[in-house]
């Protein structure tokens, strides 16, 4: 069995479904978020325009069950790889959740943004929002109010990092999908970039996503169980996907 090596890289997207277990609900599974409240109401820059305290009431609910959530072993064992393996790893995830830094990865990329986050939309200025946010909230840079809103990225804006995820991903040897449906672009596009690249692909998820054809290998069942299996054998030296192409 080999050691992994200081020389390789592994390149990691994380989805809603990691965080499942922990309570958090994921979006399109049956019974999820947008079977309850529609996607252009509360996330698209235009349903905040339309009805600022709905959207504002929407990610306050998130913020405040999110504080009754915890890290599962599946957050658990990335932080472990973040610590132990030996190469280059980047963990970018679609989560606004803060899952992953709870459970100790201090390197984490959110390309949709956090809800532990604010953003204000006269000024730019971002700051920490542990509180509920509302129209009444006050920038502490510019001081106006109005204008403040949680920094994630909605539907029709650009996701954040991407250069920086783009030369991270095609310097991969190894990019792992984790509990994502494959429905949302551009991270659904990544399996395709990674292909393109020579790289080689694993998916890790509770069911075969959309794109489940797209990778070398598939491996299906609940994160808690395949992501800690997933980062044992990594660290122990076994080859992780399948067929190098
Ligand atoms: P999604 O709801 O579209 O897909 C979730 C996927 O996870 C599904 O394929 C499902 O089969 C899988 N899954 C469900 N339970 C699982 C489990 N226990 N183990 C492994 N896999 C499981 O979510 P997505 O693909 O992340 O969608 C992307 C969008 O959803 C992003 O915009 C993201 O910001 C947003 N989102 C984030 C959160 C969060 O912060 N936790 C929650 C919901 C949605």
């Amino acid at each position: 069995m080999t050691r992994p090596s200081g020389d390789s890289a592994i390149f990691i997207l994380t989805g809603a479904g990691i965080s499942a277990e922990s309570g958090v609900e994921t979006f399109r599974d049956k019974g999820g978020i947008w079977s309850k409240v529609r996607l252009e109401d509360v996330a698209t820059p235009e349903g905040f325009a339309r009805d600022p305290d709905k959207v504002h009431a929407f990610y306050n609910a998130r913020r405040a069950g999110l504080s009754s959530a915890l890290p599962n072993p599946a957050h658990r064992a990335l932080a472990r790889l973040e610590r132990d393996f030996p190469g280059r790893l980047t963990l970018v995830t679609q989560n606004i959740d803060d899952l992953h830094e709870r459970a100790g990865s201090n390197d984490v990329v959110h390309m949709h943004g956090e809800l532990s986050r604010s953003l204000c939309g006269h000024c730019g200025a971002k700051a920490d929002a542990s509180a509920a946010l509302s129209t009444a909230t006050a920038c502490h840079a510019c001081g106006r109010e109005g204008g403040m809103r949680p920094d994630v990225v909605w539907f029709g804006e650009m996701p954040y990092r991407m250069d920086e995820i783009y030369e991270r991903l095609v310097e991969a040897d190894l990019f792992v999908s984790i509990g994502t449906s494959g429905a949302v672009y551009p991270a659904a596009g990544f399996v395709a970039e990674a292909r393109s690249a020579g790289i080689r692909t694993l998916e890790l998820n509770l069911e075969p996503s959309e794109g489940t054809f797209l990778f070398d290998e598939a491996r299906h069942g609940p994160a808690t169980a395949l992501v800690p299996a997933f980062v044992e054998a990594v660290l122990a030296g076994v080859p992780a996907a399948g067929r190098p192409r």
